[in-house]
């Protein structure tokens, strides 16, 4: 997994936000879960990969939790692209694009953590933080879509 500074934003594909929204509403009522793919060394988020959210029934409407095997394999998988995991997403259905007490205590450093809401609409829904080092709170990154590269 590859390191990220907060200081300046991070850019996402249409594509990719494209599909996080489509997974969204797939998953719902339950949240949905998975991993943000860069190129090596770029600050744009250029693929997703979908990771099942093992919490199950109606926790799993506030609650995500990916399976370490599952999330090993998604890493050997992005690296045979050349890619990166560089963070984690995942969908609020009934809160704001806030990290919630649950999702902070499990950041991890260095990741960073975007959250898509389906209760908001407009820019605001779609929120990314990352947490530099163990002890620091959690700062909220700008994201911004891109427009795909051909
Ligand atoms: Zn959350």
């Amino acid at each position: 997994m590859r390191q990220m500074k907060a200081e300046t934003g991070i850019t996402i594909t249409a594509e990719a936000l494209r599909d996080m929204e489509e997974e969204a509403g797939r998953a719902f009522p339950a949240e949905a879960c998975g991993v943000l793919l860069a190129e090596a060394g770029e600050r744009r988020i250029c693929g997703l990969r979908v990771l099942e959210n093992r919490i199950k029934g109606e926790e799993a409407e506030r609650f995500f939790e990916i399976d370490p095997l599952k999330l090993y394999r998604a890493e050997q998988e992005a690296e045979k692209g050349q890619r990166k995991i560089i963070g984690f997403f995942h969908s609020h259905t009934e809160a704001e694009a806030v990290l919630s007490e649950t999702d902070e205590s499990y950041m991890i450093p260095g990741m960073l953590y975007l959250i898509l809401s389906l209760k908001e609409r407009g820019s605001g829904r779609l929120r990314a933080y990352l947490k530099s080092d163990p002890g620091s709170p959690a700062r909220e990154v700008p994201v911004e879509t891109a427009a795909a590269q051909i």
